[in-house]
This record gives structure tokens, sequence and C-alpha cells, in this order.
């Protein structure tokens, strides 16, 4: 299951998780057109993969989509948790409503998500719980206060879960990425100055595409990952290592 799969970095990633032949739900709230031509586009491809929607502040309609998934495709051993908003206020420009909405769904979901995929993957004898992080969860952002709080709960959520359910063979890594061209970041990186701006920031000379992010999540997902969990996968083009 990846959450927000119908665009940007989660449709990446199933795209390269359904090449290699994972079963797939991507789960989105809006873009249900967006949904059903990747879903379209996986099964012509030979891939399995069907759109499910989903508000993943809501635990009902977690539970309705991982009961789906499982009936479609009899088991649940993957699950990234890629669904985010983004915003830039500051501290003193976050209104309340404006924190708690960041929070339910970079925040909340990813609990959620989470809560309704361990029994499944408990019964599936293990699994993969991948959650995107980002940078803001690292270190701290001179434009945004609700974000960067929401990823660096992920963080440490993913480490959590990593150790308590490490028993049951569930394993769960958050991925960290820097500035990545995505209908997110569309608009800031039209304007020529922000882009300057993020470029001079990124070492590696590049403003990240959703496929580096797709080959990190390829990893934690198979099993040559097998030994790695409460992991941190950075991928910033050196952001975070100045
Ligand atoms: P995007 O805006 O292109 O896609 C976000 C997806 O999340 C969409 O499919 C949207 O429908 C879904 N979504 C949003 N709210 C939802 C909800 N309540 N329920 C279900 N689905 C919901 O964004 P993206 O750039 O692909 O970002 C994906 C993830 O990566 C986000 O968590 C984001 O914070 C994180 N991230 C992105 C960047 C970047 O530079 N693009 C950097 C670091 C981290």
């Amino acid at each position: 299951m990846i959450t927000g799969g119908s665009r940007g970095l989660g449709r990446r990633i199933a795209e390269a998780l359904g090449r290699e032949g994972c079963a797939i739900s991507i789960c989105a709230r809006d873009e249900e057109d967006e949904g059903r031509q990747v879903e379209a586009e996986i099964n012509e491809q030979g891939g399995e993969c069907l759109f499910l929607r989903l508000d993943v502040t809501s635990e009902a309609n977690w539970q309705d989509v991982v009961a789906a998934t499982v009936e479609r495709f009899g088991k649940l051993d993957i699950l990234v948790n890629n669904a985010g908003i983004y915003r830039t206020e500051t501290v003193e420009e976050t209104s309340e409503e404006l924190w708690d909405l960041v929070m339910d769904i970079n925040g909340k979901g990813v609990f959620l998500g989470t809560k309704a995929a361990i029994p499944e993957m408990r019964k599936a004898g293990g699994g993969s719980i991948i959650n995107i992080s980002s940078v803001a969860g690292l270190v701290g952002s001179e434009m945004s206060a609700a974000y960067g709080s929401s990823k660096g709960a992920v963080r440490i959520f993913t480490k959590a879960t990593a150790i308590q359910y490490a028993g049951d063979k569930i394993r769960a890594n958050s991925i960290h990425p820097g500035i990545i061209e995505t209908p997110m970041t569309a608009h800031m990186l039209a304007d020529a100055e922000q882009y300057q701006y993020r470029l001079g920031r990124t070492p590696i000379g590049r403003i990240g595409r959703p496929e580096d992010v797709a080959f990190g999540a390829l990893y934690l997902a198979s099993d040559e990952s097998s030994f790695v969990t409460g992991s941190e996968l950075v991928i910033d083009g050196g952001r975070t290592a100045m």
C-alpha cells in the first residue's frame, strides 16, 4: 500500500514497486483521475494495481482500505506512508487550525496507517513500513514550523514502531528527502530566485527527482534491507551534510 500514490513521490514509488512485481494499492484522498491513470498504467505494463480513496486522517477509512487491499491481494506486507502536505508559515504565522491540519495529515495519518497495517503484517509473517519524513524532520527550517514538527514526529514514531514490532519481523524506517521536483514543490521551483536558493543549498548540484526517493523506498521494501530497521535514509543531495 502506498498513500498519496496518485502523483509525485508516491506515484514514482508505486511504479518502481510495480516493476519489481509487487501487487499495489495506491491510496489518495483527491486526484481520483490521476490515481486511476496510475492504476491503469501499472496494470497495462503487467503489474497489479488498485486505486482506493483514502483520507489518512480517518481511522475508519484506514480499516476499509486495508481490508480491501487484503481482500484483493491476499496479504499486506509493505506500507509506504507517503501522503503529506507542505506549509511554510513561521511559528507566529501558524494558526492553531493550520498546526492541527498539518499534524493530522502528516503525523496522525502515519500513526493510523501503521496501526491499521500491523495486524495484517503480523498475519503475513512480517513486513516493511516506510515513512516519508523530510530533511525538515532532521533540522530546523527558517520558513516552516508545523511541517518540520510533523516530520520530526514521524522520525521518532518510526523508531518506536521499529523496536516495538521487530519481534514480529515488521521493520520500520524513515526516508528524509531534500528538495524534489513534484507537484508539491512545483510552485516554489517555478520561482527563479527560490530555485537558485534551493540549488545553492544542495551540494550535489541538482534538484532531486522522484526516482531518487523511489530507489530508496525500493531498497527498504526489499529483503536486501532485512537487517535495517529504525533507520533514517537521507536522500538530499548533501543538504544536511553541510
Ligand atoms: P504531492 O503534493 O505531489 O503529493 C501528495 C500526495 O498526498 C497526493 O497524492 C495527495 O492526494 C496525498 N494526500 C494529501 N493529503 C492526504 C490525505 N489527507 N489523505 C490521503 N492522501 C492525501 O507531494 P510529494 O512531493 O509527492 O510529497 C510526498 C511526501 O514526501 C510528502 O509526505 C512530503 O511531505 C514528502 N516530502 C516531499 C519533498 C519534496 O521536495 N517534494 C521533500 C521532503 C519530503
